[in-house]
Parts: C-alpha cells; structure tokens; sequence
C-alpha cells in the first residue's frame, strides 16, 4: 500500500528523464498512483513512451498547452480511458530563447511577454477548466514555480512575471475550485538543471552559487520534488490549498 494508492493523476511535462515531471511521477508511483501522461508533440512522444513503461502506464496522449482544440481534444480522448480522475500536474514553462538575454526592460516584448504568460501560466487554469467535471471530490491539481516570481533574478527575466501570475492563478483557483473539494497548489522549486533551466544565462553559474547559501548546503533534486508533490496530491496534505511551497533547502529564507 502507498499513500495515493488506487488515485489516477495526470502528469504533463516530461521531456526527458533529467524533468521535474518525471521525479514527480517516480515519486507518485512509489506510492502506487495510477499514472498517465502527455507529450507535447511527437518529437517527445518516445522519450515519454519510454517513462511510461517504467511505471506501467498506458495512456500516453498529445497535448499542446498554447492551444485550446489541443487542450478540449486531450481530454475527450483521457475520457476514452478515465472518466473519473483525482488530478492533474503542470510542470509547463516557455518563453522565447530571446527573452532570457541582457537587461529585462530593454528585450522584453509584446509577443515573449504574452507567450510567456499563454504557456507557462494561462494553461494552468486551461487544463483546469476542461477537466474540472471528470476531476474526483477530493482531487488536487499542482504546477512548479521559482523564486523568480518574487525576487528580480538576473535573466529570468520575462519568466518572472510569468511565475508570479501562474502563482496568483494557483489562488484564484484555490478559491474557485474549493467548493468542489479540489485543492490546488504549487512547488516553488530550487534551481535544477534540466532542458528548460539550459535556456537561462548563467545558469550552472547560479547552481554553484546557490549551494552555499542554501540552509540545507544542498541543492534540491527531481526527487525532493517528486516526494512533496506526492504528499500535496494526497490525502495527508487535504487541509492545504492555494499554498506555494518552497522546496529550495531553505534558499528563500536565507539572507
Ligand atoms: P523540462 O524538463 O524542460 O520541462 C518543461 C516541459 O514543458 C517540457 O516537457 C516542455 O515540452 C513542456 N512544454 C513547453 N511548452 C509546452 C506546450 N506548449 N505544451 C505542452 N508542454 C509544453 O524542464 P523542468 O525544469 O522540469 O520544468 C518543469 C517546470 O518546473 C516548469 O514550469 C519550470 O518553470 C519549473 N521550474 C523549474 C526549475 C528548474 O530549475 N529546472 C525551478 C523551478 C521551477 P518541450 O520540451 O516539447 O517544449
């Protein structure tokens, strides 16, 4: 028996076996969830075959966040499989590779702002929406945030913004949700090196950095998120919503 035992969970965002997503579904599985999966396109459709198999799931379904027929088609297709579900991950982030470079006021533009916000945060409450009648009394939607949202960190520039909106998406859709008995929640990870984090300047640079100053003089791993996501999702963490936790080793309340 595992504490998400016999609960099905959703789980966006693998691209390879280095992503937050899939430390996540390692941990869920551990604690017996029934797992499935999207890729974004079929570029990654293998990778995510190949995670799938490992914790012996079946479904493995396309789902382009930046578009709504992606989102409704996804769905309808989980439908076929699940008609019932206990909730959903978002572990989704972009922005244009240009948005990360040089000071933030001077690059910063209409179409990176407005791609940042579309993906890494207005999707959140997409999926949300699409999902909300299939989802179980009791279920819990979860995404991954960074400090960046509340602190200037140098190039991260339009992501920044982005995060601080999908963190204020998290309450207002705490709040909405509630009376569904759904709780929703987010992860405000440390740094960890994987695809999305290549695209940011410096960003070994800031690992080293980070170490040290950390309470914990560690870095975090796909694991310690894996593990926290899993108690979020589940019924030992039924009293906690609209919450943004930190799993940094303590980085945030470091001076
Ligand atoms: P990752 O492995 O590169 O995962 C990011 C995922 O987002 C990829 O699978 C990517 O697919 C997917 N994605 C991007 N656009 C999409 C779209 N339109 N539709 C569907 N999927 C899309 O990087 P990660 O670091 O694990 O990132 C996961 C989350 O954790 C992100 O929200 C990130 O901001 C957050 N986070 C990361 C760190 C860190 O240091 N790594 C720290 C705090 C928070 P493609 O590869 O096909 O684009």
């Amino acid at each position: 028996m595992g504490f998400l035992s016999g609960k099905r969970i959703l789980i966006t965002g693998i691209a390879n076996k280095q992503s937050i997503a899939w430390g996540i579904a390692q941990a869920m599985h551990k604690q017996k969830a029934i797992l499935g999966f999207t890729y974004e396109n079929n570029r990654l459709r293998i990778r995510v075959e190949e995670c799938a198999k490992i914790v012996g799931s079946e479904i493995i379904l396309p789902c382009d966040v930046s578009n709504d027929t992606s989102i409704k088609d996804f769905f309808c297709k989980l439908s076929e499989f699940w008609n019932k579900f206990d909730g959903f991950v978002h572990s989704i982030a972009f922005a244009p590779s240009d948005q990360f470079v040089g000071d933030y006021v001077n690059n910063v533009t209409r179409e990176g702002f407005k791609i940042a916000q579309e993906i890494s945060s207005y999707s959140f409450v997409a999926m949300a929406r699409e999902s909300r009648s299939m989802i179980n009394k009791g279920g819990s939607l979860l995404t991954l945030s960074y400090l960046g949202s509340e602190r200037a960190v140098p190039f991260y520039n339009v992501m920044g913004p982005a995060k601080a909106s999908l963190e204020a998406n998290v309450r207002y859709m705490a709040h909405a949700l509630g009376p569904d008995g759904i709780r929703v929640n987010a992860i405000s990870a440390g740094p960890i090196r994987t695809l999305a984090a290549s695209a940011i300047k410096n960003f070994r640079k800031m690992l080293a950095e980070y170490t040290p100053r950390t309470a914990l003089h560690r870095n975090v791993s796909i694991e310690d998120i894996g593990n926290t996501a899993a108690f979020l999702v589940s019924e030992l963490a039924l009293g906690i919503t609209g919450e943004v936790i930190h799993v940094d080793g303590g980085f945030n309340i470091a001076f």
